[in-house]
């Protein structure tokens, strides 16, 4: 289906129809206790009751609560409303005389008393105890050998609907969570849908606000207003309302490529119906934002993110919900099927529906991969009248050849390069001269690396790139000494050397003592440990970069003693540029930059049973410290150089000044 007869969704829908469904609707805290009252509102003196032994305790209640009126009670609802299940709940009810039909249960107990409302025109009282939102909707979907058939009809609709916040508060955080985004996905699609109107779209607006505002308190363990947390307003009252609000959608408009995909998966693949929803929808949403722009943007400022597809992936992944087909039990060879199924029939959705297009979705969706962000995919808010060509299917089909990668971390990377490169063309408007420049420019940064040389390290230096991936890796163990990044000057199998000695080789330069001690767990001594140190001259160059040096020199390999303790002699390290006579040099003098280094001793560290440490201790007072130009300072490694004068820790004979350097490292605990 083309995308133009729903790109007129407007803010201020001009025109538009809405017919609102009948019902009555209790809502509160401890409303459940009016069920006898509304029964004989409706003329009822026989109520058969459907409730599962789920909510075992609120049922005991409301069967006191009926007192006389309870004639019979049925507990074998089943998920998508089995005709068979009808038929036996259908029995009970006839030989019981009932009147009236109260359900208390999830969506499976309303699908019940709804077939048995189509087949009886009985009255109907719906106690929800989940978020599944039927209880207001027309719809029933039912099972019979196998497939699932739906039918709209106001005859299913419940006669007073009595939503009670304390039926749904113990209702345990997984379910909780993939109940709600269960609703979200009928506020959702009802944005978007060719009956859309400003009625409904406050309702989904404001259902979409309440989930987002509810779910992160709820998993944080905020039960209610009693436990104080949530400023003053239910968390659960939120959810529930929700439902409702998003139950009243998906009963006024049609949805679209969401619920065929979670139809199609539950039906013809067996799987769970809500955690089903709750995966799909971000992968669905993203799929249809390049063709509901607007759309798009007012569900991201109601989940209060930047954009809705990930932002809704990163609510839900934060408050423990699933992510992934295939942690539901699908195999990944059903994927190219349920494409197929998907896309048979066509049906109103803002965006074309095509094969590859659905099953790369549902590949994502399988991996558990979080969407990129529509800017990546090059889908721009511009509005219709922006002259940018569009690529995002461009991207998509150089995304979806990916799709067959066998390793899926390498699928991963390679989408979201892609992704973020597409989108850094396509935001900067790169023209193609630009383009063949960056390329002149990597290729001669790789031209210029040699067995000493190391230019492409040196551009992920000065681009910041090694600091974060050196984040990424070493900064997660709180009381662990702060790593930096490798740097590109060091040799593997430096000399091993004994403690104490002078590793400068007789160069000029400031003695310095350096006397360290190297801590375990529980800062127990790590003795035997190997440090590996390099530095700089005082002219700021390592060994590698002067040939007519005899090396190796200024750099070592020492061990600690058993009180994890290391001395050795060496000269105070100085500023020094990096080599910046290559393409590197170049890219700093281009945006004004600087090439020099904080002046420091760099130590890689490793123990048994513990992760390698590589770090840099810098000069304090030294140059560049705030402008070192691979970004590796910390503040935890500027450390005291301390000048000294007169005799010396081993009693080397030092004329005039020294220096001398103490530090603890802490190495953190090898988890794996
Ligand atoms: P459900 O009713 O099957 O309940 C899921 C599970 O939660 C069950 O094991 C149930 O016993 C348990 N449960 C329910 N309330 C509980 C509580 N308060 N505490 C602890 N456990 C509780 O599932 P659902 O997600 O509520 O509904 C899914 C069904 O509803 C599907 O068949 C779906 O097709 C249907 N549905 C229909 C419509 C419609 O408009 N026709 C809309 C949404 C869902």
């Amino acid at each position: 289906m083309a995308t133009e007869g729903f790109e007129a969704e407007s803010l201020e829908r001009a025109s538009f129809e809405y017919a609102a469904h009948p019902a009555r609707v209790l809502f509160g805290s401890g409303t459940a206790s009016r069920v006898g009252d509304e029964v004989r509102r409706l003329g009822g003196t026989r109520v058969l009751l459907l409730a599962g032994h789920s909510v075992s305790a609120a049922v005991e209640h409301l069967c006191s609560t009926l007192g006389p009126l309870l004639a019979a009670r049925f507990d074998g609802a089943a998920m998508h409303t089995p005709v068979e299940v009808t038929e036996k709940a259908l029995g009970v009810l006839r030989e019981a005389q009932a009147d009236c039909l109260v359900a208390l249960g999830g969506g499976s107990t309303t699908g019940l008393s709804k077939a048995l409302a189509l087949r009886t025109d009985l009255p109907q009282i719906i106690l929800p105890t989940t978020y599944a939102g039927s209880e207001v909707t027309p719809v029933l979907g039912e099972t019979s050998d196998g497939r699932k058939v739906t039918t709209s009809s106001a005859a299913v609709l419940p006669e007073t609907v009595i939503y009670d916040v304390e039926l749904s508060r113990g209702l345990p955080l997984g379910l909780t969570v993939t109940s709600a985004v269960n609703a979200l996905a009928h506020a959702v699609e009802a944005l978007y849908s060719p009956q859309a109107n400003p009625i409904i779209d406050s309702l989904a607006l404001d259902a979409i606000a309440r989930t987002a505002r509810a779910l992160p308190l709820i998993a944080g363990g905020d039960t209610g207003p009693a436990s104080g947390g949530s400023g003053g307003f239910d968390p659960r009252a939120d959810l529930l309302r929700a439902a409702w609000f998003a139950g009243t959608c998906l009963g006024g408009a049609g949805m679209g490529l969401h619920h065929k995909l979670c139809h199609v998966l539950g039906g013809s693949f067996g799987l769970p119906h809500a955690e089903t929803h709750t995966v799909i929808l971000p992968h669905a949403m993203a799929y249809n934002a390049p063709a509901a722009l607007q759309a798009m943007r007012r569900i991201a400022e109601a989940l209060g993110v930047e954009d809705a597809p990930s932002g809704l992936f990163d609510l839900i992944a934060s408050v423990g919900g699933p992510t992934s087909l295939q942690a539901l039990g699908l195999a990944e060879t059903d994927l190219p099927h349920a494409a197929q199924l998907v896309a048979a029939q066509s049906y109103p959705n803002p965006r074309e529906l095509t094969v590859s297009g659905i099953e790369s979705l549902l590949r994502d969706a399988w991996h558990g991969l979080r969407p990129a962000p529509s800017s990546l995919r090059g889908v721009a808010d511009s509005g219709p009248a922006s002259a940018m060509p569009d690529s995002s299917s461009l991207t998509e089909q150089v995304v979806a050849s990916f799709d067959h990668a066998p390793d899926p971390r390498v699928r991963q990377l390679i989408t979201s390069l892609v992704w973020h490169l597409h989108a850094f063309a396509v935001e900067n408007e790169l023209t193609q001269g630009e383009w063949q420049h960056a390329i002149d420019f990597l290729t001669r940064t790789g031209q210029i690396c040699s067995d000493t040389r190391q230019e492409l390290v040196l551009l992920s230096d000065t681009l910041g790139v090694s600091s974060v991936v050196d984040l990424l890796a070493n900064s997660r163990t709180p009381g662990a000494t702060p790593s930096a990044v490798l740097g590109p000057f060091y040799v593997e199998g430096p000399p091993e050397t004994q403690q104490g000695a002078d590793i400068s080789g007789g160069l000029p330069g400031i003695p310095l003592w350096t006397d360290v001690r190297v801590l375990g767990a529980q800062d127990r001594p790590l003795g035997g440990a190997i440090v590996d140190v390099w530095q700089s001259n005082q002219d700021g160059f390592y060994d590698v970069q002067l040939p007519d040096l005899d090396g190796p020199v200024l750099r070592a390999r020492f061990r600690t003693d058993e009180e994890g303790r290391l001395r050795f002699w060496s000269i105070l390290p100085s500023p020094y540029p990096i080599p910046d006579d290559g393409p590197v040099g170049a890219m700093l003098a281009a945006v004004g930059r600087h090439p020099y280094r904080a002046p420091h001793l760099h130590f890689m560290i490793s123990a048994p049973g513990h992760r390698r440490l590589v770090t840099q201790l810098f000069v304090a007072g030294g140059e560049y410290l705030d402008s070192d130009t691979v970004f590796g300072v910390k503040e935890a490694l500027i450390v005291d150089f301390a000048e000294r004068h007169g005799p010396t820790p081993d009693g080397r004979e030092v004329a005039g000044a020294w220096r001398s350097v103490e530090f603890t490292f802490r190495l953190a605990p090898d988890a794996s």
